[in-house]
């Protein structure tokens, strides 16, 4: 058949679009969006049969691929991803996940009207602040609180409301890039305030901020340096110290602390990471740090400190264009509550619970976890099946989220060693499922950290690694 002849094959785009509809397409997706696959469909096909001689029209095929592509367009692009990286706060796959409580706080505002600026007592208008203020203060000991969208804005907005056209302090061992094109050097520049860098990249003393304080000095910054160290030969100033400073010379002291760590993790066996509390102890005037890293909670920005520092951060223009909406406050405000005892927020945030779980635990659950996918790949009770080998072996998870970077946090991974496909490409049909499961290869081996899995997602993982071996083989 010459390529006139294999291309006459083809329908017109409404007799497609006919036989669409008889295929009960119209009654699940929008008109347009049928019509645009037929239309996809129908440019593809027709490549195909000028391209390769041996190629034919078919029609069954043709409505197989529409409702593929159909899914594909109608499927949502932000949705649920399966996380069994052992990456706690997986900066790609949405940082922290909420509280059971908070999800439903999220909800129950989502779905109804609330008191988002409302006091009831007095049927006035009241303030968005108020529903985490408190909370916060409680937290932390700061004598006022807000929150903004996210860290980058608390910091970009402290700095413009605080040092625009002043000079503000920096060390140079702390001008980090945070990931996400989030630098400090160009934070400051956009505030308005002029950078002053003190010091060497590994040490910064007392007497390098002390000999850099002018009549045009605004602001002292300390930043956390965040995902990287700096290790060996280093020194850096205290907090305490820098205030000490700042207070002689009437300079604001601000520190971006990053994590936002409301407790001491030292208790679950994880390094020392200075607390948001710590820092307001030491002195410091304004104190900001995500909520969306160890904190827990959504993303947010979320700035403590001294009562008249915080008031000129809510009057600033910028404050308007930053503030959080009714559905973040709502989850903020939830995920607050449950630090009001700390056994309970260790038991309710996900990241808390994640990242302090306990070796034993995590052993124990690979080890059952292993059985399952060993039992779903057809093995019963042998952990070598026909379609893979399955064990488990000690590694490391990470807190992420450029948090806590040093910190290996020892756990025990599932492996799978699979026979029918290559580990490419199991973790290729994984990642592309639904709900997409990602998870690391190792070694040729393909692994699978029980900390970031919640217990009823090990047997939908189990499941689906047993389909894709089967599918294989
Ligand atoms: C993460 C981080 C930021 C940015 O916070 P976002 O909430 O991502 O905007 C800023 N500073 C430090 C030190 C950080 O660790």
């Amino acid at each position: 058949m010459d390529t006139q002849a294999r291309l006459r094959q083809l329908p017109k785009v409404d007799d497609a679009l006919r036989d669409a509809e008889a295929a009960g397409m119209l009654g699940e997706h929008p008109r347009a969006l049928v019509l645009e696959a037929v239309r996809e469909v129908l440019d593809h096909t027709r490549s195909r049969l000028v391209a390769d001689e041996s190629s034919r029209f078919d029609a069954e095929a043709f409505l197989g691929e529409v409702a593929a592509r159909l899914a594909l367009k109608s499927r949502r692009s932000l949705r649920r991803v399966i996380n069994a990286t052992g990456i706690v706060v997986h900066t790609n796959l949405g940082r922290s996940v909420l509280s059971e409580r908070a999800a439903e706080a999220v909800a129950e505002v989502a779905r109804s009207y609330s008191t988002l600026e409302f006091d009831v007592e007095s049927g006035e208008r009241g303030s968005r602040h108020v529903h985490c203020e408190e909370l916060l203060c409680r937290l932390t000991g700061a004598e006022a609180a807000m929150a903004v969208n996210n860290n980058a804005a608390a910091v970009m907005m402290a700095l413009a409301a605080l040092a625009r056209g002043r000079e503000a302090i920096v060390s140079r061992g702390q001008l980090v890039e945070i990931g996400g094109s989030f630098r400090i050097p160009d934070i400051m520049r956009e505030s308005g305030a002029t950078m002053v860098e003190v010091g060497a990249t590994n040490k910064t003393h007392l007497r390098d901020y002390e000999n850099a304080i002018t009549p045009e000095t605004g602001m002292i910054l300390k930043v956390h340096s965040s995902n990287f160290r700096v290790v060996g030969f280093t020194q850096e100033v205290g907090v305490a110290e820098l205030v000490e400073l700042g207070a002689r010379h009437g300079v604001t002291v601000f520190e971006d602390q990053g994590s936002g760590v409301l407790v001491d993790l030292r208790r679950y066996g994880l390094p020392y990471e200075p607390t948001v509390g710590e820092s307001i102890a030491a002195g410091a005037d304004l104190v900001s740090c995500s909520g969306d890293k160890l904190l827990g909670g959504p993303q947010a920005g979320i700035l403590v400190g001294r009562d008249h520092v915080i008031r000129a951060l809510k009057q600033h223009p910028m404050a308007r264009a930053l503030r959080l909406d009714k559905l973040t406050l709502a989850a903020l405000e939830v995920t607050l509550r449950a630090y009001a005892d700390e056994s309970v927020a260790i038991a309710e945030i996900p990241t808390l619970r994640m990242l302090t779980m306990p070796a034993d635990e995590v052993a124990a659950r690979a080890s059952a976890f292993a059985a399952r996918i060993a039992d779903a790949c057809g093995g019963a009770d042998a952990i070598a099946t026909a379609a893979a080998d399955v064990d488990t072996a000690p590694d490391v998870s990470r807190a992420g989220g450029g948090a806590l970077p040093m910190a290996d946090i020892p756990t025990t991974v599932v492996r799978v060693l699979p026979r029918s496909v290559s580990v490419v490409e199991l973790e290729r049909r994984l990642r592309l499922g639904e709900p997409s499961v990602v998870a690391r290869i190792k070694d040729d081996r393909l692994l699978l950290d029980p900390r970031t899995l919640g217990p009823a997602e090990e047997p939908e993982v189990a499941a689906r690694i047993a389909a894709v071996l089967g599918e294989g083989a």
